[in-house]
């Protein structure tokens, strides 16, 4: 089936070699910043019409050579290393205080005058060397302490009293509320140390590499619940009536991993899941009061996870229990503290009877996602924050596997396509980054967490596992991971671990070629004679703002069909030629479509591919088509009116991933479309996906899976509003009004319909079922529906219950987000932002400020898109200043492409 030895191949130019392992984009990547601890918010909101064009090119493999450690400001000597902490915090949760005393062991490698580690935002009561007071200094630019006492080589004793506050903020150890059933506050200590934030909650060496034992013991009142990162070991009372609760010693680990969580709270019982080598794991999941019957499915996720990633990685859990904690309050989707890792409420408490599949999946891919982390990340951690592309992009790439095996029904790796459709949009953008580069500063490392980390990475990964093979793939990660145990790493520790038991595959230098340029190719098919011509060239929305980048190259492994046989090919030139074995049959390029590029072929080829011959490509083959040709309509190559014509040949599919690239690409269309010519492109789409839902049916038949039921509601919401089916959406607002004994998929999909056509009755019962909401999945659902109406005073009232104390302000930012992508009125929504500008910075956490504007992409008329990008030529967001630059660009090709496109699909659409 892999006739290697028939295929004639030939290569042309040749890719420049690389000779060091530590490459980089230009020095104006470095300043990269942006993110959530775990980028997982806004990605799946497909609405993604967009692009535009570049400023700062920076694209070939100029060499960076980091700075030395010792050259660095912001880190810290290795002349003294942390082994051991003894950690005792004592919160005051009605003050919103903490006091605390942290012992450090530790290990002089050479005499220095003084002690530096880091610490911010904590007064420092007293500070004490080997048992004597000593002097210390507070460098608060650079977040360290600076203790005046000499040491010599050997061991030393580091201790430390201190106090500080539970912020507001969702970083360090912070302060989170919630309010019961009767009105009363309850306040719950929570913390979140990634990237740079353990130095908040007491002075610690805060850096990956600085790996340490945590003995950790909380002073709590005695009714609340306290969980660290080891199982409880022993609990006292002491005399004023609190409790004193220890946890086990940690394995040695990093500061980014503590954690502790003190609060009203409450608890599962421990589903036991078998360790592997014996005994027992205890997975528990801690919860508000009162939400017990919302654990059963993250619980079924864990317990799955835990036993699938022991089997996979080939090495027990490295530690003693696993405890899940949903918090009403958290700045990031999850975070991978080992042992005792935290979530947003929506993303893991769910009623499986009333939720959508969507919901369903994006509980699991995270908490899938965590539980990867306990290997790869906690148990092998990056060296420096260079790497953590690496940490998040592996887990995502595994999140997917491991869900793909606990639901093969939801074809999971399908639906990766469209993960890695958001992470080529931006990389399709000159002002991209390389998916690895050279972290200094903090500030630098928040930059990493963006689409290129987790969705570019976790696809480059998935196309070297496919180019290898499956159990290849998976013993080279084994053989890192037991090399590795308890250590640190660079991202080329885990390509030399793939290769040495890959030998002859050139992994490193395949996968440098990916992380280190930023973009991917654009790969050109033609036929001449018998034989195949591939051609590579970088891709770009605006292909002159690339420059000399252009010419960019990869070393691209695809899979060729030719008829029935397929081959795998390595592109390593600018050309590679192939003897076709069968010259008359169809020919796939991206077989699997596992390679990150993207593929135009010739009339000739493209031809054999549509009309009855689509049904020989697979689902993903088929998403891939569909994908390549709105990003052609956005690049240029491709005009609006035949990208309609395109789309309304796929009447007869039935897949879901499909349909969600059909419905993206409609989406688009839809945006630079008004008046009349809307009116006759709302009647081409109903015309296309009429037909569509009709066969389905609105009634789901027994025992029907769940692509089914959510391809249902896509193709429900997509007719009634693109489609504007006024019977369609009166169908939809019955369901609204009389839920009960509807399918989940079809309420969710009637509750967008119904919100999208609305007035204002519909908006106050929607305010009213989300505050009474269910569950958190309800209650995101009404909320968010409230910045879908078609009037711009309720978008405003959205806008302004967003940035009021009714929601919470790790919500907010996103509700803004989808108001000033509001069809009609978003321009609105934007003058809103744009005049609270400042109070939006103070109130919400830094990492989302990014999200709550990256939809101004979809602000094109003229007036407004130089607003934008005027208004944010004057006001920065320091913390995302590469994403940003990204948005602006692409609101520049979006507005372009509006220009270009908008006239010529009137005229089409008037005149057919
Ligand atoms: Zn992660």
């Amino acid at each position: 089936m892999n006739p290697s030895s028939a295929w004639e191949i030939t290569s042309t130019r040749a890719l420049p070699t690389p000779t060091t392992s530590y490459r980089g984009a230009d020095a104006d990547d470095v300043s990269d910043r942006e993110g959530a601890a775990e980028w997982r918010l806004g990605c799946a909101s497909a609405d993604v019409t967009d692009c535009c064009s570049g400023t700062s090119a920076n694209a070939t493999w100029s060499e960076v050579t980091l700075p030395a450690v010792s050259d660095n400001p912001y880190r810290l000597q290795r002349t003294v290393v942390p082994e051991r902490y003894e950690l005792v915090l004592e919160p005051d949760l009605a003050s919103a205080t903490f006091a605390g005393t942290v012992v450090i062991e530790l290990s002089v490698a050479e005499a220095d005058e003084e002690i530096v580690l880091n610490a911010i935002e904590l007064d420092i009561t007293s500070v004490s060397v080997d048992g004597d007071d000593v002097a210390f200094t507070l460098q608060p630019d650079l977040e360290r302490i600076v203790v005046h006492r000499a040491v010599a080589p050997g061991r030393s004793v580091l201790r430390f009293g201190f106090t500080g506050t539970l912020n507001d903020k969702l970083r360090g150890w912070y302060r989170s509320t919630y309010t019961d059933s009767d009105g009363d506050e309850h306040v719950i200590a929570a913390t979140q140390m990634q990237a740079t934030d353990c130095r908040r909650g007491f002075p610690c060496f805060d850096e990956p590499d600085f790996k340490a034992v945590f003995d950790v013991t909380l002073v709590v009142e005695p009714e609340l619940l306290a969980v660290s990162n080891g199982a409880e070991v022993s609990r006292s009372v002491r005399d004023d009536g609190k409790h004193v609760v220890r946890f086990a010693e940690t394995m040695p680990m990093s500061t980014y991993l503590v954690a502790f969580v003190v609060g009203p709270l409450e608890v599962t019982e421990p589903v036991m899941v078998p360790r592997l080598g014996g005994g027992d794991i205890p997975l528990r999941i801690v919860h508000l009061p009162g939400k017990a019957h919302l654990t059963a499915f993250g619980l079924d996720v864990g317990a799955f996870a835990l036993g699938w990633y022991q089997d996979y990685y080939g090495i027990a859990y490295p530690t003693d229990k696993c405890d899940m904690l949903a918090l009403p309050d958290f700045a990031a989707g999850a975070m991978e503290n080992l042992g005792c890792i935290t979530y947003r409420e929506n993303l893991l408490l769910v009623d499986t009877t009333t939720s959508t599949q969507a919901e369903q999946q994006v509980l699991a891919d995270v908490v899938t996602h965590e539980l990867a982390h306990m290997w790869f990340g906690d148990l092998v951690t990056m060296s420096w924050w260079n790497g953590i592309w690496l940490n998040e992009a592996f887990a995502t790439f595994m999140e997917v596997a491991c869900c793909d095996a606990y639901r093969p029904d939801w074809k999971r790796w399908a639906a990766f396509s469209l993960e890695r459709s958001v992470a080529f949009e931006t990389d399709a953008l000159v002002a991209t980054r390389s998916v690895e580069f050279p972290v200094e500063a903090p500030d630098d490392c928040q930059g990493m967490f963006d689409v290129l980390t987790y969705q570019k990475g976790g696809a480059l990964l998935r196309m070297l596992q496919q180019y290898l093979g499956e159990e290849q793939f998976q013993r080279g990660v084994q053989r890192y991971l037991t090399t590795h145990a308890y250590g640190n790493t660079e991202t080329s520790d885990l390509w030399d671990a793939i290769e040495s038991v890959n030998p002859g595959t050139p992994v490193r230098r395949l996968m440098d070629s990916w992380i280190w340029q930023p973009g991917f190719p654009l790969i050109g098919a033609r036929l001449e004679g018998d034989t195949l011509v591939l051609s590579q060239q970088r891709f770009a929305f605006d292909e002159e703002g690339l420059g000399d980048a252009a010419a960019t190259l990869f070393v691209v492994p695809l899979h060729v069909r030719n008829g029935a046989d397929e081959m795998k090919v390595l592109i390593e030139a600018d050309e590679l030629r192939l003897q076709l074995l069968h010259p008359d049959q169809p020919v796939v390029v991206n077989a699997g479509a596992h390679g990150f590029v993207r593929v135009a072929y010739d009339e000739a080829l493209r031809s054999r591919l549509t009309g009855g011959a689509i049904t020989s490509l697979s689902v993903v083959e088929r998403y891939s088509l569909v994908d390549d040709a709105w990003n052609a309509l956005v690049a240029g190559r491709l005009g609006a009116p035949e990208l309609l014509e395109f789309l309304e040949g796929f009447g007869d599919e039935r897949d879901l991933a499909v349909w969600q690239a059909i419905g993206i690409a409609l989406r688009g269309l839809g945006r630079l479309v008004e008046g009349d010519a809307r009116t006759a492109f709302q009647g081409r789409v109903s015309a296309l996906t009429g037909p569509a839902l009709a066969s389905l049916g609105w009634e789901p038949a027994d025992g029907e899976d769940d692509l089914t039921g959510k391809l249902r509601g896509l193709l429900v919401s997509t007719h009634s509003i693109l489609g504007n089916d006024i019977a369609a959406q009166q169908r939809c607002r019955e369901i609204v009004v009389t839920p009960a004994g509807v399918h989940p998929e079809l309420v969710a999909a009637a509750t967008n319909v119904v919100a999208a056509v609305g007035d204002e009755t519909d908006y106050e019962r929607y305010v009213q079922q989300w505050q009474q909401a269910a569950t958190p999945q309800e209650q995101l659902r009404y909320l968010y529906a409230l910045a879908e109406f078609p009037s711009a005073e309720l978008v405003l009232r959205t806008c302004a219950l967003a940035m009021s104390d009714q929601v919470r302000t790790q919500n907010a930012p996103f509700v803004l987000n989808r108001c000033i992508a509001n069809r009609d009125h978003g321009e609105q929504a934007w003058a809103f932002v744009r005049q609270h500008w400042t109070e939006a910075n103070e109130r919400f956490p830094e990492s989302t400020i990014i999200y709550m504007v990256d939809s101004v992409k979809l602000l094109t008329t003229d007036a407004v898109s130089a607003d934008v990008q005027s208004f944010f030529a004057e006001h920065a967001i320091p913390q995302s200043g590469k994403t940003l630059s990204q948005v602006l660009e692409r609101q520049r090709v979006n507005t372009a492409l509006r220009v270009r496109q908008s006239s010529r699909i009137a005229a089409s659409l008037l005149s057919s």
